[in-house]
């Protein structure tokens, strides 16, 4: 799928699936030395409390900036990197830059990671996140860990024993994308969770799609009956911003605040006194 991004510099590549083929396995030939020549790097996407408009946290997001493809999309090279391994050494590179990052913004801003099901089976998960919390000082409060529902498609006693680690560990844990898995209300509700991600789909489909709408709120309801926090991505205008304030939901993420931007960019959204009028003018020289 090729991707664009307002004038952000992503490429797009041809469909044909030979071709996708041989970029793929390039790109996996090549990740590996990619990581060691310092082409990953991590932007930060803000996330703001509505009902003051101020910056809450801010979640880390991998970029690849290929010195000949140009700038690749996670949704392409997470997806190889999963299938050799190589995820569990990109974990641990983001996990310290993520930390070290967050070290340098008030304490009251967190920092969120994505741990794809790959990371959370196989791979020293814990020995990781801990170096990364001790090498930066960081209290583990505000590191925020997002997991996905996918991860439950087997409910393994092993699955439940590794997240109650990291709930010892102290960090805290999001469901990322929730809304799109299959997994049942009541496996969640026995899950150690902190906070609920509401898949961008439904809110993009909200202000048009009275049934979207329905969905949101139901899962809002849920995230409070549970004692959650519910964070609604993918928010992009006013009026979507408006409608999730008055269903109080908690926070928001999406190009309305910011698009995903480098750390000192975040701290300085830091020191802004409401984000609610729109990111996009603040942020307009955001990378993606
Ligand atoms: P995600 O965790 O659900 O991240 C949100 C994605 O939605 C990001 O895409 C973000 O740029 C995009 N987004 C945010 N706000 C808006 C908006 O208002 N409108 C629209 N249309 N999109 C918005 P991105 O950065 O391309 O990341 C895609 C996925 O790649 C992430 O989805 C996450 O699952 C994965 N990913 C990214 N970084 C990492 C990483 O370090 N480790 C792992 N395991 N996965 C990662
Ligand atoms: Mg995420
Ligand atoms: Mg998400
Ligand atoms: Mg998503």
């Amino acid at each position: 799928e090729a991707k664009r991004v307002g004038g952000s510099g992503w490429r797009a590549y041809d469909p044909s699936s030979a071709l996708r083929r041989a970029r793929s396995r390039l790109l996996e030939a090549e990740m590996r030395g990619a990581l060691e020549q310092g082409q990953f790097f991590l932007l930060y996407q803000p996330q703001v409390a509505l009902k003051s408009g101020r910056l809450v946290g801010a979640e880390a997001l991998l970029r690849w900036q290929h010195p000949t493809l140009g700038m690749i999309s996670p949704a392409e090279f997470i997806g190889i990197a999963e299938t050799n391994g190589f995820i569990c050494d990109l974990g641990q590179f983001m996990f310290k830059e993520a930390c070290k990052a967050a070290t340098s913004w008030p304490a009251h801003v967190s920092v969120a990671v994505n741990i794809s099901p790959v990371q959370f089976l196989r791979g020293d998960l814990l020995a990781d996140l801990r170096a990364a919390l001790a090498v930066s000082g960081l209290a583990p409060h505000r590191l925020h860990v997002e997991i996905t529902e996918s991860m439950f498609l087997e409910k393994s006693e092993e699955l439940f024993e590794k997240l109650n680690a990291l709930r010892d560990l102290g960090v805290t844990i999001a469901l990322d994308d929730f809304g799109t898995g299959y997994s049942s209300l009541s496996y969640i509700s026995s899950l150690p969770l902190d906070k609920l991600k509401i898949d961008q789909s439904f809110i993009r489909d909200m202000v048009s799609d009275p049934a979207a709408q329905t969905i949101v709120q139901s899962i809002t309801t849920l995230a409070h009956g549970l004692g959650l926090t519910l964070v609604c991505e993918g928010v992009e205008n006013a009026l979507q911003c408006e409608m999730l304030t008055a269903l109080r939901c908690e926070e928001g993420q999406g190009y309305f605040f910011g698009r995903p931007q480098p750390a000192r960019q975040i701290l300085a959204l830091s020191a802004a006194h409401s984000l609610l009028s729109g990111g996009e003018a603040i942020t307009a020289g955001g990378l993606a």
